[in-house]
């Protein structure tokens, strides 16, 4: 079955999978969703045997359909092998009664490097079968480890270029770290004096900007995008739902067709809506549980309908997780005002005018399958702390979020359906925060690098190459630019 892509806003329709990846943003401003759902066409039985690969592959070409299966096969092979410090690429633990999916094997030790790892591939892909010959430039917004996983999949990349914006002061350190060391002479890092959203906000206006696209096809280059509003992001994100679910039935924990929850730590809820198309092609899951940190205007909107981004931003110790403007939450309001494009648009107008909308009872009552909760900052610290003490488990303050909402999700409802929790960055990341939440007086005192010998002691899991290599690579990135600098920055930085 061939799948066509629209965009969320009607002003685009049968678009190829390879031209909605290579476009990013529909020219209207909206997403490219799939005019159908596709089915998975192998048993959940059968996809327990297979690798991640193999799996992947099955995931993947329901909904990129324009690839041929040795494009597609190719695309994976690359992606998903020794760049990850496992054979299962992204495994489940066991612990506080619940199953971590661990997406944070990759490169940058991140769950983005799971789709970013791939995108690059999909995206040269889709240009050779495009008979595209432009430059592609990918623009991209991050709230920290975005940015990293893109260059680290974009880097050296023939034919493209790639420019990263991340708020000054909103990551941590060691994300900082990692952007300012990138190699690669196609690689540009710039910190913005805003926060995430502006940089963000600053992005999707240079998308829609056509005089400067205009600009740029002058000089034979073309703008992308690899934020999470790229569909070739989502696509490979439900596959690892799927792969979970796989791992349980293969482990015994559940026999294929049993329901399944997943809790995922959200932000631009991308990785959440990766689950809910996985629920849509036929995995059995029942709740999505959708997990904020203390800027929880998705709680809020899952509580009362009313989406209100007016509210004071907060920085807290999952940065990946602060956003106020959830960009893929349009797909889903697409599908909950039953495709219609046109109230779509009107409710994504009605959030840049006045950053609030609320959708109708009609659409909340297809929201059921979602439960919103948030966990506050010292709640994630306690959660660390339990999970560490009780089960000898180190997570990161994300994750730590999901676990923290899960257990209150739980204790309310009884709900004792085996529950998946997505573990969206490694430990290492977020070191300081994490040895503080275990034994704030014994570790706060250390440096950085005593920190991340202290982190291997305490949790017997080995030092990631991303972090041994930052400790040594030299800086390379130190532009600094205002919000309203962002389009001459990247003028001088292609060279124009
Ligand atoms: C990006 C990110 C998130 C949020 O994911 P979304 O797809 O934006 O909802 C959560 N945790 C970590 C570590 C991240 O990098």
């Amino acid at each position: 079955m061939q799948i066509l892509y629209k965009s969320t806003r009607g002003g685009e329709k049968d678009i190829s999978a390879s031209r909605a990846v290579l476009n990013g943003l529909a020219c209207d401003g909206g997403l490219y969703v799939p005019d159908s759902f596709p089915k998975l066409r192998v048993s959940l039985e059968d996809l327990s045997k297979m690798n991640y690969r193999d799996l992947a592959y099955e995931v993947m070409s329901l909904f990129l359909t324009d690839y041929t299966e040795e494009e597609l096969r190719r695309c994976i092979d690359s992606a998903y092998d020794s760049k990850f410090d496992v054979p299962e690429i992204a495994p489940l633990h066991k612990a506080d009664g619940a199953y971590f999916l661990e997406l944070f094997h990759g490169k940058t030790i991140a769950f983005k490097d799971m789709a970013l790892s791939i995108l690059p591939y999909l995206m040269t892909t889709a240009a050779r079968k495009n008979n595209i010959t432009n430059k592609i430039c990918i623009l991209t917004a991050t709230s920290g480890d975005t940015g990293k996983a893109a260059m680290a999949g974009f880097q050296d990349v023939p034919g493209t270029e790639i420019i990263v914006f991340y708020p000054e002061g909103g990551v941590s350190p060691v994300q900082e770290r990692q952007m300012r060391t990138q190699k690669g002479e196609n690689t540009h890092v710039v910190a913005i004096k805003g926060n995430f959203d502006d940089a963000q906000t600053g992005v999707k206006k240079i998308f829609g900007d056509r005089e400067m696209n205009e600009e740029m096809a002058s000089h034979g280059i073309q703008f992308s995008s690899a934020n999470s509003i790229n569909i070739g992001r989502l696509v490979p994100q439900a596959a690892y739902y799927v792969y979970a679910y796989a791992t349980l039935v293969r482990d015994g924990v559940i026999k294929a067709g049993d329901p399944i929850n997943v809790v995922v730590p959200t932000g631009n809820f991308g990785n959440i809506l990766a689950a809910y198309y996985a629920k849509q092609i036929g995995l059995p899951v029942g709740k999505l549980i959708c997990a904020s940190n203390e800027n929880k205007v998705l709680f809020d909107f899952f509580s009362t309908g009313i989406y209100d981004r007016n509210r004071p931003f907060i920085l807290t110790s999952s940065p990946s997780m602060d956003i106020l403007v959830s960009s893929n939450l349009e797909r889903l309001i697409y599908l909950i005002a039953d495709r219609d494009a046109a109230k779509t648009a009107s409710l994504m107008k009605a959030l840049s005018d006045g950053g609030r909308y609320e959708i109708t009872p009609e659409m909340r009552a297809k929201l059921s399958d979602f439960v919103g909760g948030y966990a506050a900052e010292d709640e994630v610290f306690a959660t660390i702390h339990k999970i560490y003490t009780k089960d000898h488990y180190v997570i990161d303050p994300h994750t730590a979020v999901a676990a923290t909402v899960y257990d209150r999700y739980e204790k309310k409802t009884g709900d004792t359906t085996p529950t998946v929790i997505a573990s969206t960055a490694s430990p290492y990341k977020f070191a300081r925060n994490v040895l503080h939440a275990i034994d704030a007086a014994k570790y706060d005192p250390m440096t950085d690098l005593e920190q991340f010998d202290a982190l291997h002691e305490v949790s017997g899991v080995k030092i990631p190459a991303a972090i041994e290599e930052i400790k040594t690579a030299p800086i390379r990135h130190s532009t600094v630019a205002e919000i309203g600098e962002m389009k001459d920055v990247i003028r001088k930085m292609l060279g124009i």
